[in-house]
């Protein structure tokens, strides 16, 4: 199938362009048709070996270390620059093995420019501290890195999520071995490239492609990885973990969500229709955050539906080349998922407001959907879709809401809509979730923290806080 893209990739390890060891490869599909349009490397156990050990010696050599922070933060600097010389090959690789739109896939780059230059900016404000103990005795505090930082990245969004990663790890000292998504692994490798065109150290990035099984899980159990940051789902983040606690190392757990935003009667409800409708089909609801519960003071349920309605139903849906709203969802098992999940929330008693079923074209594509009718307990209003499904459940009262918005296994965000500024902020204090948006669906952006609570995981990516997860305080006392 002619995309325009390269037909061939291969692994950045040590700072060099490597087949597969065993010389094994992936094929990689175009969500929009289902066409083979590249072929990437199947790397293994041995690839693995390889890049965990360039990344050590990187290290142990103090490549990075042994530069000042400053000029850390200016490879930051670097690899943003050289990625918008990339910017045109990124964002069409974004929608061929991502399903993007092509408006999305400079949205990438974009993104993961901010946050290169966020954390380059950081990287000589990381300061200790001065612990007073009285006369003769000094003691400071140093943040140490952790050494191996072994990453694994969802396909979702692996440019940002990748890039925020591995700034955060080069800028602490750390160096790095990342496993990108066996689905859309392309535009890591071009991540690789501005790396190594930005002058970053040989063997503080290395960038591996591979099955999770594989890879991924030689990565994770490998003897000389140091610390593990996970972006991807709750299952596979509870095999990492176990991995993780057999040498007792640090995680950095980034999983999934089932986020509610709770609409009160007083709110603003073009406005809330409009940033529903963005929360949930945004690439196609494949996001981490999405915006996949919404939960409705019952005197306004009905005409909220029919506006989410009509917003949904004005978005095209189609292959993200041709400019469409909405592209196709990653892969035919997922779909196959989204659509399973939709029969048992059918078979559950509820009902179906709009979609439902996929589209009959070729391709992977999913409709905006919307259910109506849902009871707090059903598999649809606890289990994440990751697609682009809206399940409504209509409340009474403001405990009622806070009461089923956190009633699931997941914490990751929230969402408030109401005129009443004393409300927002009651429910934000009884929100359990990382982050809680009032009045529009991710306010925030590169500089404010996000990660989840209960099974959504622990630690903080982007902003200030992220980089505590990647150092460890180092206490030093000196007796005069
Ligand atoms: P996944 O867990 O199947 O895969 C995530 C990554 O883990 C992939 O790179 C995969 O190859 C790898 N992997 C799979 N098995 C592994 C193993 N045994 N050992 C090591 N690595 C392994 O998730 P997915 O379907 O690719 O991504 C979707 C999930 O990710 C959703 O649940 C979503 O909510 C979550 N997600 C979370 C965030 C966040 O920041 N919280 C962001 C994006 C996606």
């Amino acid at each position: 199938m002619e995309t325009g893209i390269r037909n061939h990739w291969q692994n950045f390890i040590d700072d060099e362009w490597t087949e597969a060891v065993d010389g094994r490869q992936i094929a990689i599909t175009d969500p929009a048709n289902g066409q083979t349009i590249c072929f990437v490397p199947r790397s293994g156990k041995a690839d693995i070996d390889l890049a965990v050990a360039a990344a050590r010696r990187c290290f142990a050599e103090r490549r990075l270390l042994d530069m000042t922070p400053a000029a850390r933060g200016e490879l930051m600097f670097a690899i943003a620059d050289e990625l918008e010389k990339l910017a045109d090959e990124i964002a069409k690789v974004e929608v061929h093995d991502n399903g993007k739109t092509l408006a999305a896939g400079y949205g990438e780059v974009k993104l993961t420019q901010r946050y290169l230059r966020y954390y380059g900016g950081m990287s000589d404000k990381l300061e200790g501290r001065q612990i007073p103990l009285g006369d003769g005795i000094v003691d400071y505090t140093l943040h140490m890195p952790y050494g191996v930082s072994a990453q694994i990245v969802p396909w979702n969004g692996p440019l940002p999520v990748g890039a925020r990663s591995i700034a955060c790890a080069l800028i602490t000292g750390n160096t790095v071995v990342l496993k990108s998504p066996e689905d859309s692994p392309l535009s890591l490798f071009l991540l690789g490239e501005a790396c190594q065109k930005a002058g970053v150290p040989k063997g503080a990035v290395n960038i591996v492609c591979g099955y999770g099984n594989e890879a991924g899980a030689a990565l994770v159990s490998h003897p000389d990885i140091d610390h593990i940051v996970f972006t991807g789902s709750v299952e596979t983040g509870k095999s990492v973990l176990r991995a993780a606690a057999e040498r007792v190392i640090p995680c950095v757990m980034e999983l999934g969500g089932k986020s509610a935003g709770i609409v009160y009667a007083d709110a603003d409800l073009d406005r809330t229709a409009k940033n529903v409708a963005r929360g949930i089909f945004h690439h196609s609801g494949q996001i981490c955050s999405a915006a996949s519960r919404l939960l409705v003071h019952s005197s306004i349920v009905d005409e909220l539906v029919d506006m989410v309605r009509r917003e949904a139903a004005a978005r095209s849906v189609g292959p993200g080349i041709e400019n469409h709203q909405m592209g196709p969802v990653i892969s035919e098992k997922q779909l196959v998922r989204i659509e399973a999940l939709c029969q048992a929330g059918i078979a559950e008693g509820a009902q179906v407001a709009m979609g439902g079923r996929r589209l009959e074209r070729a391709g992977y594509f999913m409709p905006p959907t919307i259910f109506t009718g849902v009871q707090p307990g059903m598999r649809i209003a606890q289990e994440e879709f990751f697609g682009p499904v809206l399940v409504v459940i209509p409340f009474e009262t403001p405990d009622e809401a806070i009461r089923i918005a956190n009633d699931t296994d997941y914490g990751l965000a929230a969402g408030v809509f109401t005129r009443d500024l004393k409300l927002a902020l009651w429910s934000a204090d009884r929100l359990v979730a990382g982050q809680v948006y009032i009045n529009d669906w991710w306010v925030g952006g590169v500089e404010t923290p996000f990660g989840g609570a209960k099974r959504s995981g622990y630690g903080r990516e982007k902003g200030q806080e992220a980089l505590l997860g990647y150092v460890q305080t180092k206490n030093v006392g000196i007796r005069l």
